[in-house]
């Protein structure tokens, strides 16, 4: 999959994503991830990018022409790349993500539908945003990381780059870590233990050393339940849990509350 960033501060999500997994993946292979410097495409005197917006307010807003022309000659590139196999492609709008607290607020479901893509382009915002009419132009999808207002789309960006990539084919070792994770089902993780068996006076549960598969997925996926509960409850209404989960679920809350 390749990530292609839109930004004012290149070094800056370079530095973020070029180490342990997502950059051990980027040199094997499985991920290409380039920075574009949107300030390369401003074609002015003072190479500036930014102005001040019409009807005045406060802070300065992100011009059109350079945001334009960055993805212009990302979406070039990517045509070009394709070359016969994307004939056609021209007129399609590749997949751009416009990061913004406006947008849709990112979740697992999200990470797994871009991580479909091939081609990925992630507009980072600076300043008090970006002229409207370059959005409407580029933009494919808008993406929050949640209700809070950061200076800048590049953290957000590197959060999407990490959490999609995870889910992309050779970037785990094992495929399975990926798979019963958080948020598979709606459940968040049963908690996990390493050695040594007793550690401060707490013993790992012994169901776990037990090595009955059987008996260990019946816990963890309990656990899972317990725990989405507790800290989750929201998430536990979107759950399916089978009739048997649902008894045993309801005794667990009689026996606890
Ligand atoms: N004036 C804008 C508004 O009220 O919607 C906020 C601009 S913010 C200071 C600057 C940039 O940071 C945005 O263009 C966006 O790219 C990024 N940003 C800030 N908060 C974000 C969030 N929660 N999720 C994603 N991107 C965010």
């Amino acid at each position: 999959m390749n990530f292609h960033i839109l930004t004012l501060f290149p070094e800056m999500v370079m530095n973020g994503l070029n180490t342990s997994i997502i950059g051990r993946a980027v040199n094997a292979g499985h991920l290409s991830i380039e920075a574009v410097n949107i300030r390369d495409y401003a074609f002015n005197k003072h190479q500036s990018v930014d102005d001040y917006p019409y009807g005045g307010g406060a802070g300065m807003l992100m011009q059109a022409e350079p945001v334009y022309l960055a993805h212009e000659a990302v979406a070039e590139k990517i045509r070009s790349r394709k070359g016969a196999a994307g004939h056609g492609e021209t007129d399609r709008r590749f997949r751009t993500v416009y990061l913004s607290p406006q947008g849709s607020v990112f979740d697992q479901k999200m990470a797994e539908n871009l991580a479909q893509e091939e081609d990925l382009i992630l507009l980072c915002g600076h300043y008090e945003g970006i002229d409207e009419r370059v959005l409407e132009e580029i933009v494919t999808d808008y993406v929050s990381i949640g209700d809070y207002v950061l200076t800048g789309g590049e953290l957000p960006a590197m959060v999407m780059v990490d959490a999609i990539s995870r889910l992309v084919p050779g970037v785990l070792h094992n495929d399975v870590s990926a798979e019963f994770e958080s948020f598979q089902d709606s459940l968040l993780e049963y908690p996990q233990y390493s050695r040594p068996e007793e550690w401060h006076g707490k013993k790992v549960p012994p169901v776990l050393l037990s090595g009955h598969h059987a008996n260990i997925e019946k816990w963890r996926r309990e656990q899972s339940i317990i725990r989405t509960y507790e800290r989750r409850p929201d998430l536990l209404e979107k759950c399916e849990l089978t009739e048997k989960e649902k008894k045993w679920f309801r005794e667990w809350l009689e026996e606890n509350m």
